[in-house]
């Protein structure tokens, strides 16, 4: 067994993961530390909540300096990723005195323009606006030591290869290229390919893509009855917290719609809201104030939030690696969690080929009846 004191690491560093409460590496940071603290180049694959944040965190922030230049730069596919990766490193940096800044699109890129002058160790970005640094030269990449690519797969999922490749033919040659993801589609292996050096796998996942903290069913249900079984499978679960997956934005809509007037404490995320909108409804959902958030997977990605006792897929996703990510936002950092899937007859082929990605049969199980809805 490994602890935290048995990596060479500066003392500050551990001192702040005592402080946050972790007792020992995660399999995927006792795996892939040592090998990142080497200088290699490494891929590392596990599922969401096993802690890969820390994983690559830890050996940046033990060999950043207090020199005024970007010394690691880490992409994510999403705001809400990018700061909550800052916010992890940050705290693990807590008594090293580097600076560490997110920078994304929809926050003023004055103030950003300004951090960055003033210098900043670590930048944490999505792809669209470091380029969009890069182009006014508002960020230099080219004393920078270690590059993660951080949630590689969703990354891609979300069109943003060209920038990554740009962003890193500006990155200097001479550095250490780590590449994150939870699922390893061909892409992603023609990309570090291209842009690694003889890189190193670290994968926990040992044939299992779905964490075992996740209890999986599904429920068939004719297409008419979507709503209705839907409202009995919450009454009958009662989560706590909920997110519910749907195909469209038109979907969300609808589904939040009728949530809401059947009194349930919904409301819906999708890519036609603003920023402002958006990060109302996180708050909301993150306070417990709503119950159920309603969403499409591009609005949902990377979404971390503590307690999502249940991921509902109110449409089943078509493509095998999105219920991966969805089911992921649930049963995080060892807690339990359920993943629920309405399946009409028509998409039970989505269903098998979900199966045959997981390497695992899902279980069916049946809409409770109203009456023993109304007898709970
Ligand atoms: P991933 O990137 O793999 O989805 P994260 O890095 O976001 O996972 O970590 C998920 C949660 O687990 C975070 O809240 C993080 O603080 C916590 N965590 C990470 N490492 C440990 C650890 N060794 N012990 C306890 N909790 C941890
Ligand atoms: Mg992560």
């Amino acid at each position: 067994m490994t602890f935290f004191d048995d990596f060479s690491i500066r003392s500050e560093i551990k001192q702040a993961v005592k402080e946050m409460g972790f007792e020992e590496p995660s399999p995927i940071q006792e795996k892939a530390i040592p090998k990142i603290l080497e200088k290699i180049d490494l891929i590392g694959q596990a599922q969401t909540g096993t802690g890969k944040t820390a994983a690559f965190g830890i050996p940046i922030i033990n060999s950043v300096t207090t020199e005024k230049h970007v010394q690691a730069i880490i992409l994510t596919p999403t705001r809400e990723l990018a700061i909550q990766v800052s916010g992890e490193i940050q705290k693990l940096s807590r008594h090293v005195g580097v600076r560490t800044m997110p920078i994304y699109g929809g926050q003023s890129i004055g103030h950003q323009i300004r951090a960055l002058k003033e210098g900043v160790q670590i930048v944490i970005g999505t792809p669209g606006r470091v380029q969009d640094h890069l182009r006014r030269g508002t960020l230099e990449l080219n004393q920078v030591k270690t590059v993660v690519l951080d949630e590689a797969d969703e990354m891609l999922d979300m069109g943003f290869v060209e920038d990554i490749e740009t962003i890193l033919k500006r990155v200097n040659k001479d550095r250490q290229t780590l590449l994150f993801s939870a699922t390893m589609p061909p892409a992603i292996k023609k990309l570090s390919q291209k842009y690694m050096v003889k890189p190193q796998v670290v994968s926990i996942n040992k044939g299992e893509v779905t964490a075992p903290s996740i209890a999986q069913v599904y429920y068939k249900v004719l297409e008419k009855n979507k709503q209705d079984s839907l409202c009995r499978i919450l009454d009958s679960q009662d989560p706590e917290l909920g997110i519910i997956f749907c195909r469209t934005k038109k979907g969300v809509a609808e589904l939040t719609e009728a949530l809401q007037a059947r009194g349930y404490l919904a409301d819906g995320l999708h890519g036609d809201l603003n920023q402002a909108q958006r990060d109302a409804v996180m708050k909301k959902f993150r306070d417990a104030s709503i119950e159920f958030l309603v969403a499409t997977d591009v609005a949902a990605r990377g979404i971390d939030v503590q307690n999502v006792s249940h991921v509902i897929n109110y449409d089943i996703p078509q493509d095998p690696e999105s219920y991966v990510h969805r089911i992921g936002r649930t049963g995080r950092a060892g807690k339990n969690g359920q993943a629920l899937t309405i399946v009409t007859p028509r998409e039970m082929k989505h269903l098998r080929s979900i199966e045959a990605e997981i390497k695992m049969t899902i279980p069916s199980s049946e809409v409770p009846s109203i009456e023993e809805v109304v007898e709970k």
